[in-house]
């Protein structure tokens, strides 16, 4: 035991130079914060971190230190230091930008933008549910309009700002849906026009490797200054057709939020306690769960809307009974054979995908479970 006790404290000693090392580093990594910031440069750059990490892993597995390991400290310390530049702000790309008017900037997702511009130097003014008798004023002398209300009330509020816009101005949007937006903004507008979607939530420390939407409407080149901007925020911008955009968010947004729904729904309805279903839970359900949980801490009116958006939606969100049908055969019939046979083709269309998959959640299944706390 006495052995184990002087382990223990050289275990203690080394954590303590661990700290110490940390510290150092989240202090060097806040000078090329501080540098970046100076010289514009962008929060994320994919080579850097991929040369990095490369070299760290060769490093670490020369001297037996496994290079999973080495990997998954360093890129806990990237999204710490992603997050962290922030604070220092962002380069203007754009100074000539005299004010940007967030609509429902006091929302959760304007909020987030209202941040991120602010601390990119411009100045933001928000356009609230309340404060339409001031639209004008308001408006008055803006460059940027960005649409940042619930689905349902988007169509309409870019009509309600037709009076106001003048034809230097840029108008876009963050809606999750972009087709009707787009033609809106286009119909309503004779400027500059982009429909954007951010591919995240509200709750985002860091916009560094997030994915944001872009469906080009009129005048690309009086926006490409947002779109860098929103790049060295860490963004990564991808370019689709508004319909397209539409089509891809039937199964990504639409899809998912209903079976999400329909399984929070069963679950709900059974007789089960969920605080016994977790302590019994493996990883990966407790991690389903998670995923269902996090639907239901959100906004109702969201999902509901992403879902109504097109009927589209309903018909995919309709065959979806037809595959639970074609499921439950196979074991109302005891068809074990069949069962197999489709599992193997479903295999098959997952194709390499499924490698991939397996590798990346298995590395969510074991920080899932390095969360878990037992009493
Ligand atoms: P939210 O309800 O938090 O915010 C909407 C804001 O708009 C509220 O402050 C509301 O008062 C205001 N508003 C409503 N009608 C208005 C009007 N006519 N004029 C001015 N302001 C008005 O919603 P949210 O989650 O921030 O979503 C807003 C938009 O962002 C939606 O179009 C949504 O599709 C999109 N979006 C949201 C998320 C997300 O995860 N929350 C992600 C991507 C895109």
């Amino acid at each position: 035991m006495d052995v184990l006790k002087e382990i223990r404290t050289e275990i203690d000693s080394v954590d303590g130079e661990l700290i110490k090392l940390f510290a150092k580093r989240l202090a060097l990594v806040k000078k090329v914060g501080e540098v970046k910031h100076q010289h514009g440069l962008p929060i994320y750059v994919p080579e850097r971190e991929a040369d990095m990490l490369a070299a760290r892993r060769q490093e670490a597995e020369k001297i037996g230190v496994p290079a999973d390991l080495i990997e998954d400290v360093l890129r806990r310390f990237m999204r710490e230091s992603y997050t962290s530049e922030n604070h220092f702000g962002f380069k203007t790309v754009n100074p000539d930008i005299k004010k940007i008017v967030v609509v429902g900037g006091n929302g959760k997702l304007g909020g987030l933008f209202v941040r991120f511009l602010g601390l990119s130097g411009y100045t933001v003014e928000i356009l609230g549910r309340q404060d339409w008798q001031r639209a004008e004023h308001i408006l008055a002398n803006t460059d940027v309009v960005i649409v940042c209300v619930p689905i349902a009330n988007t169509l309409d509020t870019i009509k309600r700002l037709q009076p106001y816009l003048t034809p230097n101005m840029l108008l876009t949007d963050l809606t999750s849906v972009k087709r009707q937006p787009l033609q809106k903004m286009l119909e309503v507008h004779h400027g500059a026009v982009v429909g954007l979607h951010p591919m995240f939530g509200p709750d985002v420390a860091s916009m560094a490797k997030q994915v944001i939407v872009r469906c080009d409407g009129r005048y690309p080149e009086r926006y490409q200054w947002l779109l860098e901007q929103m790049a060295i925020w860490g963004a990564k911008i991808y370019q689709v057709e508004a319909a397209e955009h539409d089509h891809s968010m039937t199964y990504i947004q639409a899809l998912r939020h209903f079976s999400t729904f329909a399984n929070g729904l069963h679950l709900s309805k059974q007789p089960v306690k969920l605080a016994n279903l977790l302590a019994l839970s493996s990883p990966i359900y407790r991690l389903e769960l998670a995923m269902i949980g996090r639907l239901f801490a959100q906004d109702g009116g969201l999902y509901a809307d992403i879902i109504l958006d097109k009927p589209e939606n309903l018909a995919v969100i309709e065959s979806l009974k037809d595959s639970y049908v074609e499921s439950l055969k196979f074991f109302e019939t005891g068809d074990k054979q069949g069962f197999i046979d489709t599992f193997n083709q479903v295999s098959q269309w997952f194709g390499e995908y499924s490698d991939l998959f397996m590798k990346e959640s298995r590395q969510l299944l074991q920080q899932a479970n390095d969360h878990r706390q037992h009493d």
